[in-house]
């Protein structure tokens, strides 16, 4: 757990000692965009002129992980509730030959380091010790006018890096900014080459664009800008009948309440895809096993709760006590915010106790076993329906089974 406030304390604790050590050290970054626009930061990140090893030994090894030392990024290990703190020497970035990473970083100065920097609202530092903002790329004034605009040319800047191109969309649905003119048409000619960056590193980005405020305004620029069509054909519409699907998806995507990944990914692609396509998108974005399988179970479900009330128990049962239960649920209820309310009739029944929703098996395998039953195609047919059964009311014990089991014999 991580207190805020603590966090906070330690990140100017950071600054103030090395300043106290004679070097330069200020908060950069997203933190400084978040300070100013009244947000909390996710992290703190501080700049400084001080080395790698010189931050080193100023926090003492036992206290400081080099993991990213090769950038220049020292970790310096906080107070228990106050987290770590990345401090990075200013540098700048020297050549990108491949669109993904430089080639080599060299140290460099504040002024430098704000130029490597990807949009102007993220490239400002601030001196908490003074309460001073240091503005080399008009930042300000772009936080003030809500503009998304790349530090120096955006075609020179996005090819470098193309991850960027998607970045921009995540912040400008994260604010609700717009993206500068000159930005946007450098994103529209350039969206294309976005494939060139790691699937991991798209996904990151995506599974920000999907699960954060702004979402619905995120996959509308996506679209809009021809991201999509590079890293989620899926959605792009090519008729009315499709656009109208998009649309509804993207209503259903608004209404999502929880920030679940798996459930923005199934709730924009369960109108034109099926449970086959949501695999293709997990593998092409590397996805984990679990957020695949979770995003393609929800849609190969997408319906299976309209008219649970009139449904069989042992029909909603065995998708109630499924894991993913409470995310089909949440997808039915934004997928038909108008119909009757089955989403509160589902959780009137996840509230109840285990044992009344999930009852022990009546009969098991084991027991058709000792009842000379060999394993074959029909002891599975068996048991499930003696499962039903049991679940339907229609037997209340174990010799009640049995007798259903030689009935079916
Ligand atoms: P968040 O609140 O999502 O963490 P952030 O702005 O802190 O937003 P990070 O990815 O944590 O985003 O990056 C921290 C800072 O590093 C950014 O604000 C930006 O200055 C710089 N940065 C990050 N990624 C890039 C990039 N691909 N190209 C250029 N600068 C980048
Ligand atoms: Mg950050």
């Amino acid at each position: 757990m991580i207190e805020p406030e603590q966090q906070r304390n330690f990140a100017l604790d950071v600054v103030c000692q090395l300043r106290t050590a004679g070097f330069e050290a200020y908060w950069a970054g997203g933190c400084v965009r978040d300070e100013l626009l009244g947000r909390k930061p996710k992290d703190y990140d501080v700049a400084t002129n001080a080395t790698p090893p010189e931050v080193r030994a100023l926090f003492g090894h036992k206290r400081t992980l080099p993991l990213g030392a090769v950038f220049g990024v020292i970790t310096v290990l906080g107070p228990r509730l106050a987290g770590m703190i990345e401090v990075a020497t200013f540098r700048h970035d020297a050549e990108y030959s491949d669109g993904r990473h430089p080639d080599r970083v060299t140290f460099s100065s504040a002024r430098e380091d704000a130029a490597r920097r990807d949009f102007t609202i993220n490239g400002m530092f601030f001196d908490p010790i003074n309460g001073q903002v240091i503005d080399f790329v008009a930042g300000q004034e772009d936080l003030q006018r809500r503009l998304i605009r790349a530090i120096g040319s955006p075609r020179l800047r996005f090819g470098e890096d193309k991850l960027r191109m998607l970045r921009a969309v995540r912040f400008a649905a994260m604010f609700g900014f717009t993206i500068d003119a000159e930005t946007a048409a450098a994103v529209r000619e350039m969206a294309h080459e976005i494939t060139v960056v790691s699937p991991e590193r798209i996904a990151m980005e995506m599974r920000r664009v999907l699960t954060e405020t702004g979402r619905v305004q995120g996959v509308r620029l996506l679209v809009e800008l021809g991201l999509a069509a590079a890293v989620l054909p899926e959605i792009v519409t090519r008729d009315d009948t499709t656009q109208a699907q998009a649309e509804h998806a993207l209503d259903v995507l608004g209404r999502l309440r929880d920030s679940n990944f798996s459930l923005a990914l199934a709730a924009l692609l369960a109108e034109q895809a099926d449970a086959a396509m949501v695999r293709k998108v997990g593998l092409r974005w590397k996805l984990s096993n679990q957020e695949t399988d979770e995003a393609a179970w929800l849609v190969a479900h997408r319906d299976a709760l309209a008219r649970t009330r009139f449904m069989r128990w042992s029909k909603l049962q065995p998708l109630l006590v499924h894991p993913w239960a409470e995310s089909l649920v949440a997808l039915h209820e934004a997928s038909s915010p108008h119909g009757p309310d089955e989403a509160a009739y589902c959780r009137e029944w996840l509230a109840q106790p285990r044992e009344k929703l999930d009852p022990p098996p009546l009969l098991t395998g084991d027991d058709l076993r000792r009842h000379g039953l060999h394993p074959g195609p029909n002891f599975k047919k068996i048991l499930q329906a003696v499962r039903d059964a049991q679940l339907d009311g229609e037997i209340q014990t174990q010799e009640e089974s049995l007798r259903r089991v030689t009935e079916m014999i």
